[in-house]
């Protein structure tokens, strides 16, 4: 049985396989009520995807993902009701979209260096908006260069393999106060892999108001220490499948996670405030 709710989710407005209006109908399909919509920095899901939602009767919950990175690695972090229509906020995106073709463009430089005829073409032939590693990492196997998305990760586009340009645009709390200044919640995703409590303590004095405890292979052990953190810092618990669709690298199905059923009611409240 699918949860009711599901905070964090990808379009094909970046790295998901359905459109925005496929998503809706595939999350009413599961009988969830509640979908946030967290496409890695763009939201231009979003209009369609709210119409479907409204047509078919679901709460959409507007969100963005926007990839930060430091000497200490990557860090995402979730903006839960970002007024996605503010001028200033589309601008920001539409600079970290340059961002992101200039990185995707370095990486098919090296990748060439190192012997892989990549072209940009093929690049952009996987792409329908926010483009990134796994449009890479798509083509790549497209082309026959490697086998699997996992080789193509390992061999060539994970943090310090050879094709790896680092995105360091963006700090992670530059990514907080890009959230608050388009008046929305931020969150800290998929803690386990960036939550220290030293960064999250770190975050919290910029703004973060939530941390993503529930989320695909969470052990209970991260989900006690997680919710010990949320606790101690009032921070709101989310959760989510992080589902990029079917026949992806999508560890967990749409609606697999617990998410604590006050959770978007408490977001909303913060925004009120
Ligand atoms: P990007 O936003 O271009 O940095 O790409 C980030 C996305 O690439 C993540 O959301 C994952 O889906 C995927 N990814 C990053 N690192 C790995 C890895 N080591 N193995 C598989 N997928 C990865
Ligand atoms: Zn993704
Ligand atoms: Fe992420
Ligand atoms: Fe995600």
């Amino acid at each position: 049985m699918a949860q009711r709710i599901d905070l964090h989710t990808h379009t094909t407005a970046s790295d998901g396989v359905l459109d925005p209006r496929a998503l809706v109908r595939a999350a009413r399909a599961r009988g969830i009520r509640v979908l946030g919509i967290t496409d890695h920095d763009t939201v231009a899901g979003l209009g369609e995807a709210i119409e479907e939602a409204e047509r078919v009767g679901i709460e959409l919950v507007p969100g963005v993902e926007l990839s930060a990175e430091d000497s200490e690695g990557e860090v995402h972090i979730l903006g839960y009701f970002v007024d996605w229509q503010q001028q200033a906020f589309r601008r920001f995106l539409d600079w970290m979209h340059k961002m992101r073709i200039a990185r995707a463009q370095e990486m098919v430089r090296r990748l060439r260096e190192l012997g892989v005829p990549l072209s940009w073409e093929e690049v952009l032939r996987q792409a329908n908006g926010a483009i990134g590693r796994p449009h890479v990492a798509r083509a790549l196997v497209a082309a026959g260069h490697v086998r699997s998305w996992e080789e193509a990760f390992c061999r060539y586009l994970g943090r310090g393999a050879p094709a790896y340009v680092p995105s360091a645009h963006l700090t992670p709390e530059g990514a907080v106060e890009a959230i608050r200044a388009a008046g929305g919640i931020p969150v800290l995703a998929h803690p386990q892999r960036t939550g220290t409590p030293e960064r999250v303590a770190h975050l919290v004095e910029r703004g973060l108001r939530g941390i993503e405890v529930y989320y695909p292979d969470h052990t209970p052990g991260d989900v006690r220490r997680f919710l010990e953190l949320a606790r101690r810092y009032g921070l709101v618990a989310t959760g989510g499948s992080d589902y990029h669709g079917p026949g992806t690298s999508s560890k967990a199905p749409l609606g697999s996670q617990y998410v604590p059923p006050d959770s978007v009611k408490r977001l909303r409240a913060l925004r009120e405030t």
